[in-house]
């Protein structure tokens, strides 16, 4: 494997700059990732479903300094307090849904936009199966240093998985996939799916009308996870796979 060079021009601003250890995915989702009961459930859910693959750590030396810092501070954080701190500014909670209300939807977006794009300019392993255009790396880098948030495209679509009553405790190696016409990107961790569409998404009704906006209110959906073909087709074939590691599906 190539040494990750630990200066260079920053992705992000375009200057000559030393690197820090920026975080692909946010600090507070690898955190969770890393501790407590989620700890054994990281998979990877490859084409083939024939290899489970550990993370290996969610860094690199990507950004400078001061980029790096402005994502953290800015949307990563605000995104952590929705996600997991969320509990007061619940309005609405029934079986299938809950929606957030007075969502900070700048930062939000931007935590989502910057997300998909460090994954997708990532050279670890880990983040081999996003892999989107120059084309898309360019808007969204240009989106993201100038704090627009690109309202009209790449929909983000939360969810919540379930296994019948449970939340699904445990995070996906990330993944494109596509529907059709539609092609999009999974991330998931500690259960909270996080679905960025790429492609194809501009006459889907249902999208226009589930993914986060401005409104600010943030709808996440419980989905059940074997009802989604793709993941229950892929953990079959993997539990198939690895037997003897104990998988069962
Ligand atoms: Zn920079």
């Amino acid at each position: 494997m190539t040494a990750i060079p630990t200066s260079g021009i920053c992705p992000l601003c375009n200057t000559q700059q030393d690197f820090i250890k920026s975080h692909i995915i946010s600090k507070f989702n690898a955190r969770k990732m890393h501790k407590g009961k989620a700890k054994g459930d990281v998979v990877g859910v490859s084409e083939t479903g024939t290899t489970p693959i550990k993370p290996g750590g969610h860094w690199q030396h990507l950004l400078c300094k001061s980029c790096d810092h402005a994502l953290g501070n800015d949307t990563e954080n605000m995104a952590a307090q929705i996600m997991y701190h969320a509990d007061n500014s619940i309005l609405e909670a029934e079986d299938e849904v809950c929606i957030l209300k007075g969502v900070d939807y700048p930062s939000m977006r931007l935590y989502g936009l910057s997300t998909l794009w460090k994954m997708s300019i990532s050279s670890l392993p880990y983040f081999d199966f996003v892999s989107l255009t120059e084309e898309h790396n360019e808007k969204l880098k240009v989106a993201i240093h100038t704090r627009q948030t690109l309202d009209e495209d790449y929909p983000i679509v939360f969810s919540t998985l379930m296994v019948g009553e449970r939340v699904f405790s445990g995070n996906i190696r990330p993944f494109t996939a596509s529907n059709g016409e539609r092609k999009f990107v999974i991330l998931v961790t500690n259960g909270i799916m996080m679905q960025c569409f790429i492609e194809g998404y501009d006459t889907d009704r249902i999208i226009k009308n589930v993914k986060f906006n401005s409104s600010g209110e943030l709808g996440i959906v419980k989905i059940q996870f074997f009802d989604i073909p793709f993941f229950a087709d892929r953990f079959r074939k993997l539990a198939e796979a690895n037997k003897d590691l104990g998988y069962n599906v």
